[in-house]
């Protein structure tokens, strides 16, 4: 006996027992729609009869050059005489003819790659009969036609334009537009014509035989699969060229027998919102293709309840085994012919993001999954959704093609903002306090612009990477920002950039999206997603019940604590104190102390300062009651908080050429001071330069060099921590160095912070427990954690630095410029800056955990670089036993999920 090459749809036993019972093997065996509609068929779903011919077929097939395996042949023709006895219809014949469709299908869906034929059985005898049994010779004439023209260029290569040709002749002698116009005699003259095209390129009748058309189908299906879209397509989605495509020869049902038939598209549930009610479209006495090519208005599929009750019946209840079947929401083809409900097609829906987080939670509800598959079937990317505004799609879609896109960048921080362009913060400001939408578009942001980007909807610069100024105050504060656009030409002079042709003014409505980096002109439709969605919250409960890494936020200010803390989060990581620096009554306090000459100048500039700080570090202290708040001390170079040495020698050039037209003493006296003032600032800015100043004097060195700074803090921590401890508020502070290099740093700024800590908390007459660690974000700090756990109670990851000291790649220029090209070349698979490198940063990391641990076994470790609300860099996290991810607020959601999918996908 030969081997079984072909199986009916309800052989699928058979077909699993053939390849020992893996459902995998099925699929490659049968493909993916064989076995599919094989499946349905188990299941007790109505599909049209059929049968599959196997890969194994296929590949026989191709592996002889061009021979059917034996037996396969006849294994056809008899399946198709079981189909004929289940359909009543016969091929070939007159009375009831008998149509199929001949389908290729690989184990891997390859859409339009292979090729499919439709309405094999017709010719000029079954035609006559099919026209008698629809009344629609219109229909039947169209329908022979198209197998006149698949098969002449799927199966016997003719071209599909000399088909194309004699369609528009047609049409333009019959002074139509579009094909529906067509009547009866005109398709019945086209596929005259279309059998003499035939014939001329083939020299070959058109096979009126069904079986030489059926044979002739088959062998085509199978030698698709090396057709060169097929070898394209297989080599761009690395899918193996030795698995060979099944062919699936499939009844044909038709929808437009009459009016007790009907073809539709239905999804099991609501692909908007997931609400679980069946939704589609439909059409009485039609084709498939009126409703997806939408020529006729379909109707709702609610009507076919009253319009065809018995099949709606069956239908609805098909939907729901379907589901039951598939735990999954179904996308599904339909048709109705003479009353009869025919399934041709179920594959698992699309859907909105807030419709797959409800329907994943509405599913374990109704006990179809469980709690951990609708965790891991809600992807981070669809809980981000929920957070920012977006745009309207269709509104981006038609910016799109009307030209609208200007141009692309960074997607540092996501949503989307529409806005007035403005170029200067002040005016940022100003325009915002009169309502109006702003935009701030700069060529890059230093921290006096941060007033401005607090009133702007958005942010957008032409230079900057991930971990620029812009981004890490954009994603703090949740502002939708692209930066790093480099074809805009900001011409801050002239107030207007120019990108393309464009020449934007300050004033102009444009639309930025930070969750793709697009930039539009004019004024896009938003729509705004809720956090609060029940279905949402539902979910990340149980995403909170599998995560064992802890979810903490990056935040300065009690109302971005206020808020990660309803986002989920349950400590602070990182909480960056010269950001308070930075506000408009601190700043001149810190400018003073950084110019003071003398010892009392500097102390008296810092005690301006404490209370200031001391307000802040007591409003933390307050939302974050019961929970750790790490706050660390200053980081950032000095010079920052200076004005620019481009800003003062302009100022300065400025003021001397006023001073040489003055005329009055008095005015004269004015600016020599004026001058002398920026004359010393200038000075110090220009002593404080560094070549290098990511590498210079900052972090820790700040520290070790002016005690004082780090005392005003300490005192300013502990002050609070006394302060609203009285008050019943359980604080739990953790103290934190950066950018740490050797142990000795530590050592001494402990001794520094314990000295000052124990004579507040005397003065005070109050005892706080605390902690005192560092950053590790420097190589050297990673490979000697264990000498600096003797010291350290907490490590925290400062992966923005790491990062960019061990590759020896700024933070801050690199995506402007090569790191873009390194990523399209593979150089570097992902960029660095937004998912940790595992082999070199992550390595390094895991040194430190594994030998900070070694010294002190309860080290606490986490992270607190931007990757810290990254899905993938959370998973390394995961494996590398840290005990928390610190993240900025708007971040807090998607870890809390991305948390919960590494410890899932670990066990
Ligand atoms: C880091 O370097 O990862 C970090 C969190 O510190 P900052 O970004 O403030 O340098
Ligand atoms: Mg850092």
């Amino acid at each position: 006996m030969s081997e079984k090459w072909v199986y009916l749809f309800n052989e699928l036993d058979q077909a699993e027992k053939h390849v020992g019972g893996d459902w995998e093997a099925v699929r490659g065996l049968l493909g993916g729609k064989g076995t599919n509609l094989a499946e349905m068929a188990r299941i007790g779903v109505p599909v049209p009869p059929g049968f599959t011919v196997t890969t194994e077929a296929c590949n026989a097939y191709l592996a002889s050059g061009g021979s059917f395996p034996e037996g396969m042949w006849e294994q056809e023709k008899e399946a198709l005489t079981a189909i004929q006895a289940e359909t009543g219809k016969t091929f070939g014949n007159r009375e009831n003819p008998l149509l199929v469709s001949c389908r290729s299908g690989a184990k891997f869906s390859m859409p339009g790659m292979m090729d499919t034929v439709l309405n094999i059985g017709l010719n000029d005898e079954t035609v006559k009969g099919m026209i008698e049994l629809t009344g629609d010779e219109r229909f039947v004439y169209d329908a022979y036609r198209r197998l006149v023209q698949m098969f002449g260029n799927v199966v016997m290569g003719v071209p599909d334009e000399a088909f194309e040709e004699i369609l528009t002749e047609v049409r333009k002698k019959q002074g139509v537009r579009t094909d529906t116009e067509l009547t009866a005699d005109a398709w019945k003259s086209v596929t005259e014509k279309f059998k003499e095209i035939f014939k001329r390129r083939t020299k070959l009748d058109f096979p009126d035989d069904p079986y030489v058309q059926l044979k002739l189908a088959t062998e085509a299906v199978f030698k698709s699969w090396n057709g060169k879209r097929a070898v394209d397509y297989r080599n761009a989605a690395g899918i193996s060229h030795d698995l060979g495509t099944a062919v699936s020869i499939v009844t044909m049902v038709f929808g437009n027998m009459g009016e007790d038939s009907a073809t539709g598209v239905a999804m099991t549930r609501n692909g908007s919102t997931g609400e679980n009610q069946i939704e589609g479209d439909y059409l009485t006495n039609a084709q498939g293709e009126d409703v997806v090519a939408g020529i006729r208005l379909t109707k709702d599929l609610t009507q076919m309840k009253t319009e065809l009750p018995k099949a709606y019946a069956e239908f609805e209840q098909i939907a729901r085994r379907l589901e039951k079947h598939y735990h999954e929401m179904q996308d599904v083809e339909f048709t109705i012919e003479k009353g009869k409900l025919w399934m041709l097609q179920t594959r698992d829906g699309k859907r909105t993001a807030q419709a797959a987080v409800r329907i994943a939670a509405d599913m374990v509800e109704e006990g179809l999954i469980t709690r951990e598959e609708a965790v891991l079937r809600v992807t981070p990317e669809q809980v981000d959704f929920f957070l920012h505004p977006q745009f309207d799609p269709e509104a981006a879609k038609m910016a799109r093609t009307g030209g609208n896109m200007l141009a692309e960048g960074l997607n540092v921080s996501p949503g989307a903002a529409v806005g007035m362009v403005v170029f200067e913060a002040d005016l940022a400001e100003e325009w915002a306090k009169e309502g109006k939408q702003v935009i701030m578009v700069r060529p890059e942001t230093k921290p006096d612009d941060v007033h401005g980007m607090l009133a702007a909807r958005g942010i957008l610069t032409s230079r900057g990477g991930r971990t620029s100024h812009a981004a890490l105050v954009a994603r703090q504060f949740g502002k939708p920002a692209v930066v790093g656009v480099s074809s805009l030409e900001i011409d801050m002079g002239r107030r207007q950039m120019a990108v393309k042709d464009k020449i934007i003014k300050e004033g102009d409505w444009i639309s930025i999206d930070g969750t793709v980096g697009e930039v539009y002109a004019g004024k896009l439709a938003t729509m705004i997603p809720d956090i609060k969605d029940p279905w949402l919250r539902k979910l990340l409960s149980w995403a909170d019940e599998f995560r064992t890494l802890g979810v903490w936020t990056n935040a300065d200010y009690p109302h971005d604590a206020r808020r990660a803390l309803e986002y989920g989060a349950e400590g602070i990581g990182l909480c960056r104190t010269e950001h308070m620096f930075f506000q408009s009554d601190r700043l001149p306090h810190v400018q003073k102390m950084i110019m003071a000459d003398l010892p009392i100048e500097r102390s008296e500039a810092l005690k301006a300062l404490l209370p200031f700080q001391r307000e802040d570090f007591a409003g933390l202290f307050q939302v974050m009651n019961g929970l750790t708040v790490i706050i660390r001390l200053i980081d950032p170079p000095l010079h920052e908080f200076l004005p620019s040495q481009v800003d003062l020698l302009r100022d300065l050039a400025d003021l001397k050429i006023r001073l040489q037209h003055a005329g009055k003493l008095k005015k004269i006296d004015e600016l020599l001071g004026k001058v002398r003032n920026k004359e010393r600032i200038l000075k110090r800015v220009e002593s404080l330069h560094e070549a290098n100043p990511m590498l210079g004097l900052r972090g820790v060195r700040l520290g070790i060099l002016i005690p004082e700074l780090t005392i005003m803090q300490v005192r300013a921590i502990f002050e609070a921590a006394c302060m609203v401890s009285k008050e019943g508020v359980d604080v739990r502070p953790e103290i934190m160095i950066p950018l740490t290099t050797h142990v000795n740093e530590l050592k001494k700024q402990r001794e520094v912070l314990e000295a000052e800590a124990m004579i507040v908390m005397e003065e005070r007459g109050v005892e706080i427990n605390y902690k005192f660690g560092t950053m590790i974000e420097l190589p050297r700090a990673a490979l000697t954690t264990d000498q600096i756990a003797e010291y350290a109670s907490f490590i925290s990851f400062g992966t923005n630095d790491l990062t960019q000291t061990t590759f020896g790649i700024s933070r801050d220029d690199a995506e402007a410029g090569f790191l873009i090209e390194y990523m399209e070349n593979g150089i570097l698979p992902d960029n660095p800056f937004d998912t940790i490198d595992r082999d070199g940063v992550g390595e390094l990391m895991k040194i430190a955990v594994e030998k900070g641990r070694a010294v002190r076994p309860g080290l606490e470790c986490g992270i607190c670089g931007e990757h810290g609300g990254d899905p993938q860099s959370i998973a390394l996290c995961h494996e590398l036993g840290l005990n928390y991810v610190s993240c900025s607020p708007f971040r807090v959601p998607i870890a809390r999920l991305a948390a919960a999918h590494a410890a899932l996908r670990k066990k």
